[in-house]
């Protein structure tokens, strides 16, 4: 056996399903730890301060990014996303597993800063399911969609990067097959 990874970082192209597989296996598995991010994109309708992300202003995340405050951020589809340091370690001074779900140049810092953390990559089973998945969430403009599509081009890329690719056909079976990675159960 294998030891227990402690660090899983999910990543994937905008609109793959990985919000939609997170919160379906959480649902399940509520003791699996996600990070929550802070960001400086706008709230979409139903997301809340504290569970979905902090909402934050430039301001506060250009502080956060001086104090040194975040593992890793970046800037995608032109908003700031990055996640906070200490909830992170402490979680794992515990021992408990933990899940970020971030972009792919999330992932590449995270796998220079802590090189021991497992990268898994959820893809999508064709392009043309992609367009129709981020299209379909209708949750942003055209023009947001369309420079997410061309960002999901370049993570879809760097594929080989990662550890491990999940194929996001059916959320149960993904979210299954994700569980069994974080070693959970
Ligand atoms: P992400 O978090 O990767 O940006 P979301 O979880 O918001 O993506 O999913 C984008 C859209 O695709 C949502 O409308 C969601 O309901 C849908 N979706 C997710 N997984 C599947 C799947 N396996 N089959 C069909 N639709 C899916
Ligand atoms: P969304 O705006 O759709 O919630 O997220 C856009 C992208 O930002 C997704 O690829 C998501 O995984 C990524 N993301 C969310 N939080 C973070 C974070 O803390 N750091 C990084 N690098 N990316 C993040």
């Amino acid at each position: 056996m294998s030891e227990r990874p402690r660090l899983t970082v999910l990543s994937g192209p905008s609109g793959v399903g990985k919000s939609t597989v997170v919160s379906f296996l959480r649902a399940q598995h509520p003791e699996v730890w996600l990070s929550v991010s802070a960001t400086t994109r706008r709230p979409r309708p139903g997301e809340k301060d504290g569970v979905h992300y902090y909402f934050v202003d430039e301001d506060r995340f250009a502080k956060m990014v001086a104090n040194g405050d975040l593992l890793e951020w970046a800037v995608f589809a032109g908003n700031h996303y990055g996640t906070p340091r200490q909830a992170v370690l402490d979680r794992l001074a515990s021992g408990a597993p933990v899940l970020l779900e971030i972009d792919l140049q999330g992932a590449r810092q995270v796998r220079e800063s802590m090189p021991e953390a497992q990268l898994v990559f959820l893809a999508p089973p064709s392009w043309e399911e992609l367009v129709r998945r981020l299209t379909g969430r209708g949750t942003e403009p055209q023009e947001v969609v369309d420079e997410r599509l061309r960002a999901a081009r370049v993570e879809l890329a760097a594929e080989s990067e990662f550890d491990t690719t999940l194929v996001n056909t059916s959320v149960e079976g993904v979210a299954a097959e994700l569980l069994a990675l974080l070693n959970v159960v």
